[in-house]
């Protein structure tokens, strides 16, 4: 049984991005548990109840998307300081202005590089366990 020291969530709907993440926390960051979700729905369940240290989001979801799904998150006390990185094939000016008053701590634009990447996600899990 491999220890884990911090978890990570991740919210995205297409299943080969997910592979990939799965294959990036492998090689990359492989203390660190990957949580999985495909709906917006979903993710807000397993951050309420498994907390996890940094939730990674995709904005174009199936139903909720990442901008809602982070006003939910931000609304609940118990998650309401998890930080969440938004990654996004959305490019334009405007969407990364709209993610930076919404709040997230980064936004990486699809594709993104490896490195910048796990680069990001240590910094932002620097801050240690999140409790609540
Ligand atoms: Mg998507």
């Amino acid at each position: 049984m491999e220890e884990y020291q911090q978890s990570v969530l991740y919210v995205e709907d297409n299943e080969l991005n997910m592979e990939l993440m799965h294959h990036i926390f492998k090689k990359h960051l492989p203390s660190v548990l990957l949580l999985k979700a495909e709906t917006a729905e979903h993710g807000l369940e397993i951050a309420a109840c498994q907390l996890p240290d940094l939730i990674i989001m995709d904005i174009g979801l199936p139903g909720m998307n990442g901008y809602e799904a982070m006003e939910r998150l931000r609304s609940k006390e118990s998650t309401s300081r998890i930080p969440v990185m938004a990654i996004s094939a959305f490019a334009r000016h405007s969407d990364i202005e709209q993610a930076r008053t919404t709040g997230f701590a980064a936004y990486l634009t699809k594709p993104f590089q490896v490195k910048v990447f796990t680069r990001t996600v240590k910094e932002l899990l620097t801050e240690g366990p999140y409790t609540p």
